[in-house]
């Protein structure tokens, strides 16, 4: 299982800097986490302040 980034995103990167893994990045509309990194820690899903992460 990893965790997904929805379309309520609002861009602010506050997750990539959260993410122990360097799984996530900025993607073309929002930023976007790679499922072969991520270990499902939670971090990105606590730090979000737009509830825009969710597990997969
Ligand atoms: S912390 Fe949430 S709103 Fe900010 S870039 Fe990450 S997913 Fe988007
Ligand atoms: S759940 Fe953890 S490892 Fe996965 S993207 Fe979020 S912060 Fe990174």
């Amino acid at each position: 299982m990893a965790y997904r980034i929805t379309g309520a995103c609002t861009g602010c990167g506050k997750c990539e800097s959260a993410c122990s893994e360097d799984a996530i990045s900025r993607g073309w509309r929002r930023y976007e986490i790679d499922p072969d990194l991520c270990d499902s820690c939670g971090a990105c899903d606590y730090i979000c302040p737009a509830n825009a992460i969710e597990p997969d």
